[in-house]
């Protein structure tokens, strides 16, 4: 019933408004749009992995000069939950979900929030490093194309927990313990970094 009001709806007057579920029961509005082509069927896994028929309902923004922007937060959640999804799969189940993929990377606009660093707290937190990570104490891993030991600026409390931008948050790591600083986010880890900077 719901599939043919919508397949018919270049001509009935329905407006048809897309709401997108990035995070369970988390309903974002994306806008108006409309029919951009024939309904068709299609084998797609069900929430088991079984495949069944699907009508697919190719759509687009009535406005496209307005694309929603998504909170880039929002689609990491969703990418994090649907791998955690993909965690539980057997192997059977991994190649039929695979199989039933589409190639074509899906792509869309975000928002994002980045905070302007201080080019000269940054300087001064590579330097007091003196290409050695603050975290392992190896040496940098490689060096950037201007022969410097490539290390990358973090910042102990992070900025958008409120953390500052000053030489005493601030501290220069290998991409390992960065990743391993936003990963694991370790209370430990901080401590052993605050006191690595006060020497
Ligand atoms: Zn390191
Ligand atoms: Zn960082």
């Amino acid at each position: 019933m719901q599939n043919r009001t919508l397949a018919e709806s270049r001509h009935n007057g329905v407006e048809i408004h897309l709401f997108e579920v990035f995070v369970p029961r988390q309903y974002t509005y994306i806008g108006l749009v409309e029919l951009a082509g024939e309904p068709y069927q299609e084998r797609q896994p069900d929430v088991d992995g079984k495949p069944r028929k699907v009508w697919v309902f190719p759509l687009r923004l009535v406005d496209s000069a307005a694309p929603v922007a998504i909170p880039e937060e929002i689609i990491k959640k969703r990418q994090e939950y649907k791998e955690r999804q993909a965690k539980q799969l057997d192997e059977h189940e991994l190649q039929k979900r695979i199989q039933f993929s589409h190639p074509e990377a899906a792509s869309r606009k975000v928002t994002t929030t980045t905070y302007e660093r201080n080019p000269y707290v940054a300087e001064y937190a590579r330097r007091r490093a003196k290409g050695r990570c603050q975290l392992c104490h190896q040496p940098a891993p490689f060096l950037n194309p201007d022969g410097e030991p490539f290390l990358e600026v973090h910042h102990i409390v992070w900025l958008s927990r409120g953390g500052e931008d000053t030489i005493n948050n601030t501290v220069a790591l290998c991409p390992n313990c960065h990743r391993r600083m936003h990963v694991l986010d370790l209370a430990a880890d901080r401590e052993r970094l605050r006191r690595e900077i006060k020497g």
